[in-house]
């Protein structure tokens, strides 16, 4: 059986243009920047390949140019596909600068064989490096599956393309020209096929598990404020109550509801209705400490589990909560305030217990007038 190079090349050229074209088919345009990316990744890809392949035929040296150009292009996309799906990921600044430098290097050493070989080899193995300690780096919420996949890829594509380049650059007599049907050129292209094949399937269980983080992320808060929703509170609280029962840690619970909340919505518009349960929520998010719950619990009524906070530490929240409102009130055209009822953990007090007994706090902090604070009653 004989293989010759450039057969190879067409059928990788034809299997980067099969794939640019089916990834946004199956994936739709409208998708998240991270998968975005990936898409224009493997468009760069297939471009990258047309140009390497045309090369002698139109101008070798522009085309070839351009076909690294692309090829860079195609790392940095996959690098920012990365950067969204796990998250800040190092190396940025430096595939840039090597995505510049490695075509423009290319073109302008074009004449000096050597030269040009080792470093656009150079250039590409340290690209793919970059994106190797992009998928190392920590992403505890990513799967390892996908990430070793594409990283089992990459380190093998980085071997075989510095070792063209080491040829190219020292070995020059043995390696005399980067088309020919040279063992290296033989394995680079059908490891490029192979890898092109196992990163897409890799990045396309990235991006599912994108869409499952998002439907996650949407069963668990309230669309309109961010904050969690109802029952993964509920979930939550369990937990730190159990782990507050377990050392005998104070836990306070304060649940609010809006003040007539109703004139905000019959008097200016249910807009600005959702603008001030929005207004409520960035005061919570902004009174809490790490380790608190907030939840929206239902139309105007909000819930915060403070954390290691007796009945003075909850006192002191509600005091910073009021603070903070006062001063966000002044730039409202309507009135903002609240009623709490303050619940402090109770021993072997299940959450149900704790949650009643704030409820029926705040429903004395409304029969008292409103605009206050009552504390729970012990059971
Ligand atoms: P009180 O001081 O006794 O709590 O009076 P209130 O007007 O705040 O309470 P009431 O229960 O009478 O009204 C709550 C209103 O909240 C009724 C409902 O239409 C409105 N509401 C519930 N959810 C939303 C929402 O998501 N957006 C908007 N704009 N309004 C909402
Ligand atoms: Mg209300
Ligand atoms: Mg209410």
């Amino acid at each position: 059986m004989t293989l010759d190079i450039q057969t190879v090349l067409i059928v990788l050229l034809a299997n980067a243009v099969a794939t640019a074209i089916a990834l946004p088919v199956i994936m739709g345009w409208r998708v998240s920047l991270a998968a975005r990316a990936f898409q224009g990744a493997s468009v760069a890809q297939a471009l990258g390949w047309l140009a390497f392949l045309v090369a002698t035929r139109i101008d070798d040296r522009l085309m070839s140019s351009l076909s690294m150009a692309c090829l860079s292009g195609s790392f940095v996309l996959l690098w920012v596909a990365l950067n969204g799906w796990l998250s800040a990921r190092p190396g940025r600044v430096p595939l840039m600068v090597l995505a510049v430098l490695t075509p423009a290097g290319y073109f302008l050493s074009f004449d000096h064989y050597a030269l040009r070989v080792g470093w656009s080899n150079a250039g590409l193995t340290l690209q793919m490096l970059i994106l190797c300690a992009a998928l190392v780096a920590p992403a505890p919420q990513a799967s390892r599956r996908w990430r070793g996949l594409v990283l089992l890829c990459m380190l093998t594509l980085a071997a075989v393309t510095a070792w063209r380049g080491v040829l190219g650059a020292f070995f020059t007599a043995e390696y005399p020209f980067y088309r020919a049907t040279h063992p290296v050129n033989m394995a680079a292209a059908l490891l490029y096929h192979v890898a092109l094949a196992m990163c897409t399937i890799g990045l396309l269980v990235a991006w599912r598990e994108e869409a499952e983080r998002s439907l996650k992320q949407q069963a668990q808060t309230d669309g309109l404020t961010g904050l969690l929703n109802r029952q993964s509170f509920g979930e939550r609280a369990e937990k730190i109550v159990a782990t507050a029962h377990r050392y005998g840690d104070p836990l306070s619970l304060l649940m609010l509801d809006v003040d007539h909340f109703k004139r905000i919505n019959d008097g200016f518009g249910h807009a600005t209705g959702d603008d001030a349960l929005r207004t409520m929520a960035a005061a919570l998010s902004a009174c809490v400490r790490g380790g608190d719950l907030i939840s929206r619990h239902g139309g105007e009524e909000f819930c915060v589990l403070l954390n290691r906070a007796g009945l003075a530490d909850g006192d002191r929240f509600d005091d910073r909560l009021r603070a903070w409102l006062r001063s966000e009130v002044e730039k409202l055209p309507h009135a903002l305030d609240f009623s709490g009822g303050l619940a402090e953990l109770q021993p072997d007090e299940s959450v149900d217990a704790l949650l009643r007994r704030a409820d029926a706090a705040l429903y004395h902090a409304k029969a008292a007038g409103r605009g206050r604070t009552k504390h729970a009653d012990i059971a």
